[in-house]
């Protein structure tokens, strides 16, 4: 469909959206809870298709599958909690400002738009969705056209769960992403690739759209001297080698400290052999490269440094093995991009300084990652280094702390989500300050020639 065949539905959509919102419906509280309940009841109902569409999409195993489904727990966490996170919140006021009293009282902001990735097609889609639903808003869905079985079943989903003047879901690439982009909404939340990020941005600006940029980049994993070795090693290849490697905040590449590498390598190699066996083109529970665009990109960067494990590869599949490359400078093509895919590059380092002082260097990343006993190094590696979120001798999970806020820094993205933070995301945090009658104090009054002095002694300034 061209930008203009796709602008017509979009704005008709969009404006049946408006004026449901103006009808108020969707600010009862009972309402939301309804609404989150009647989205848990469809994802059980609808979870083998998910996980299908998942191996369609991905080759992912039914295991990896259920990491789409498990948003649910995100939304039972919406459910369980939201009327707290509505209540208004009390403000303390200054002794200048009493009587009085203030507070924060949340409202929906009106009308989102939610564009999704394709590396976690169902659950991108769905966990901001909680936030936007949770808050109040209407909202429209654009999931990504790169994972078409997930797309059709989240259109179904939605289509059975939703009325469309409420919460809609539109199909399409990029040409419908655009459309969708042109037309003024209260609040963006997109998922993707710095590239696109600086597109939605730019759209949102034309309307002054306030956006979540959800966006990716690379994220380190540093091993310390002091770890266990066998359990860093079995983290670290689940985390980089689930889905491929097509994880936002999966390990991107390896800075070990060169006492340690020579045990971690032979760690790594077993783990990647006990997981995947001999020939992982055979293993059931190792994803593949979503297309051969992706394909074509990641083979390009095996060229580089020493293979260790892996390499192989085969088109016809999109598939490429676990693989570690050793080696690998910092100059390396391979440390320029992010990799989003099956392909571990090692780098060392001999102090903890050195490792802090090239991580400085380079683009905040989405996620960082330390393996260490010690705590000083924990400690050092927190304070001296910035990433969106940090995770301590473990990856990945991080994401499903749902008390804790998800999002990048810098130029892995910006805002924040899951848990409260989604609800936040999704509302307008509206400052009240409420006075009473009974008094009125003559200071701030003019005439103001006498009041100077008794100002400058209440402001701390004589
Ligand atoms: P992408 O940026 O190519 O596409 C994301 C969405 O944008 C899709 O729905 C697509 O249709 C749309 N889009 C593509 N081109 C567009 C254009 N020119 N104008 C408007 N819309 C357009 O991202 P992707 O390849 O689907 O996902 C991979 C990227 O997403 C990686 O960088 C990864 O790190 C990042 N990611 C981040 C998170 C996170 O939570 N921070 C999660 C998953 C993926």
């Amino acid at each position: 469909m061209s930008t203009l065949a796709a602008a017509a539905p979009v704005a008709d959509l969009l404006r049946r959206q408006r004026t449901y919102w103006a009808t108020g419906a969707t600010r009862s509280l009972d309402f939301r809870l309804d609404q989150l309940r009647a989205l848990r009841a469809a994802i059980v109902k609808y979870q083998a298709e998910i996980i299908d569409a998942a191996k369609h999409d991905l080759g992912r195993p039914e295991f990896e599958g259920y990491i789409e489904v498990a948003v649910i727990g995100e939304l039972d966490y919406a459910i369980k909690h939201l009327r707290r996170w509505a209540k208004p919140r009390r403000a303390a006021l200054a002794l200048s400002q009493r009587p009085g009293s203030a507070w924060v009282q949340p409202e929906p902001l009106g009308v989102a738009l939610i564009i999704g990735p394709w590396n976690y097609p169902f659950q991108l889609i769905i966990s901001p969705l909680m936030g936007a639903i949770a808050a109040g808003n209407c909202a429209i869905l654009k999931p990504s056209e790169l994972a078409p079985a997930t797309s059709a079943v989240l259109a179904r989903l939605i289509a059975e769960t939703f009325d469309p003047a409420y919460i809609a879901l539109v199909e399409g690439g990029v040409d419908t992403a655009q459309a969708l982009l042109a037309e003024k909404f209260d609040h963006i939340l997109f998922t993707g690739g710095e590239r696109v990020g600086k597109i939605v941005m730019q759209a949102a600006a034309q309307h002054l759209t306030p956006v979540t940029l959800e966006l990716g980049g690379k994220s380190p994993c540093i091993v310390d001297v002091d770890v266990n070795v066998e359990i860093a090693a079995r983290r670290i290849v689940w985390g980089k080698f689930l889905n491929a490697g097509q994880t936002c905040i999966a390990p991107d590449y390896l800075l070990v400290d060169e006492r340690v590498k020579a045990d971690l390598v032979t760690a790594l190699k077993q783990r990647m052999a006990d997981c995947y066996g001999e020939n992982p083109a055979n293993s059931p529970d190792f994803s593949r490269v979503v297309n051969e665009r992706q394909f074509d990109r990641l083979v390009g960067l095996l060229s580089q440094g020493n293979i260790v494990v892996g390499g192989d590869h085969n088109r016809s599949d999109r598939y490429i093995a676990p693989t570690l490359i050793d080696g690998v400078s910092w100059d390396a093509p391979v440390m320029q991009e992010e990799i989003f895919g099956p392909i571990l590059p090692i780098l060392t380092y001999r102090s903890l300084d050195e490792a802090i002082a090239s991580l400085s260097q380079r683009p905040k990343p989405l996620a960082l990652y330390v393996f260490s006993r010690d705590r000083q190094v924990q400690t050092q590696v927190l304070d001296r280094t910035t990433a969106g979120s940090v995770c301590i001798n473990d990856v990945i999970l991080q994401v499903a702390v749902w008390d804790l806020p998800f999002g990048g820094v810098g130029s892995s993205g910006m805002g924040r989500y899951h848990g409260q933070y989604s609800f936040d995301t999704f509302s307008n945090l509206k400052s009240v300050f409420k006075k009473p009658f009974w008094l009125d104090m003559d200071w701030r009054y003019p005439p103001y020639e006498s009041k100077i002095k008794l100002f400058q002694k209440m402001m701390g300034l004589s």
